[in-house]
């Protein structure tokens, strides 16, 4: 068989295939629409769902809108406001930055993006459906944002039937909005899944406010058996909840830590929390906790991979035995005796 002529792939495509990087269940969707209300300074996020997200996800937010004219680009591929030069990605401190998520949702199912900038009257539409646009058109809407999906993967069959069921898709969109919860304090979250509010979290603005807002969605037996933790150290600052060792899980799933605000899982992190609590746990167990690292943003690479759960520290053995010694400190009178500190 001769070889086939080399040939660009069409604009859809493209789309699509980006799409299977960072678009591969309702949960997904979700994390992006979320993180761009966020990087767009909402105040308050209404999440809905139809169907854990399945039919139907609606994101709206207070945010600073969208202008007419951009309407039509976010959706086009790489178009972002968030940054113009390498340096600025150096120094990124928004969630978003690839310009991907819009273009590539809006090619797997079907989008209606309606904003009002701040500061004008009119608010106005835009639907794709399939990668195929339709037209600007006015709409009434508060100032501020709203992102509706529908039907997910309807035209990529394959992708389709990769996912769960309602449960399980319901459970994955509960882990992404409360780690937007977590990480964003300051902002109200409303969430509603088949008419039926799973959370409705006010602005939590001081320390009663937050412990209110984390026993809501990690339950009060969390916070009953942690310990507070607030340590800085060589421009490291660490700070939240530890679960006691005998708050011990089957799984990592308890685990919650933010780097500069952002929800991260890594495993410098992992490693040294796992060192850190190697003799007060069984193996196989693994600690619950809630915990916000703060460091310089240039010592932190987070434009790792599109999901951007990963992160790259500069000084990672610094971060790795800045995180063990403080937990191994908080854990002190958790040991069956005064052991001096191991190095890591
Ligand atoms: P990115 O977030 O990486 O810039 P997206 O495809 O997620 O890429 O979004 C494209 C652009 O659309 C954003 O840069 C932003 O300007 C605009 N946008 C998307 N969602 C919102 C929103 N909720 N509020 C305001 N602007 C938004
Ligand atoms: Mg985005």
């Amino acid at each position: 068989m001769p070889a086939s002529r080399v040939q660009l792939l069409p604009a859809l495509l493209i789309n699509q295939i980006a799409a299977g990087e960072v678009v591969d269940r309702p949960a997904s969707v979700v994390k992006e629409l979320l993180e761009n209300s966020l990087d767009a300074g909402a105040r308050r996020v209404e999440i809905l769902l139809e169907e854990s997200g399945l039919r139907r996800i609606r994101i709206r937010d207070d945010g600073h809108g969208i202008a007419p004219d951009d309407l039509a680009l976010c959706l086009a591929r790489h178009a972002t406001s968030k940054i113009r030069s390498l340096e600025e990605l150096e120094q990124v401190e928004s969630f978003g930055f690839r310009g991907e998520a819009l273009p590539a949702i809006a090619s797997v199912a079907r989008l209606q993006l309606t904003s009002r900038e701040t500061g004008t009257e009119q608010a106005w539409q835009i639907s794709v459906s399939g990668g195929e646009s339709g037209e600007l058109a006015p709409a009434a809407h508060p100032a501020g944002t709203t992102v509706e999906v529908r039907d997910l993967f309807f035209n990529t069959p394959a992708r389709r039937k990769f996912l769960k069921g309602e449960r399980t898709e319901l459970f994955h969109v509960q882990d992404v909005v409360r780690a937007a919860a977590l990480a964003r304090f300051d902002v109200e979250f409303r969430f509603q899944s088949a008419e039926r509010s799973v959370w409705r979290l006010p602005p939590a603005l001081d320390a009663q406010a937050r412990h209110q807002r984390v026993a809501e969605i990690l339950g009060e037996g969390f916070l009953e058996n942690s310990l507070y933790v607030e340590h800085e150290h060589l421009g490291l600052r660490l700070e939240g909840w530890v679960g006691l060792p005998n708050f011990n899980r089957a799984n990592t799933a308890a685990q919650h830590f933010f780097v500069n605000g952002r929800p991260v899982r890594d495993k410098t992190v992992a490693h040294a929390v796992r060192q850190a609590f190697s003799d007060v746990l069984f193996k196989g167990r693994h600690p619950a906790f809630v915990l916000y690292l703060c460091l310089d943003p240039a010592s932190v690479d987070v434009n790792v991979h599109p999901a951007k759960q990963e992160v790259r520290f500069r000084e990672a053995r610094l971060v790795h035995d800045f995180l063990y010694r403080t937990l191994y400190q908080v854990l002190g009178e958790y040991r069956p005796s005064a052991t001096p500190i191991p190095e890591p």
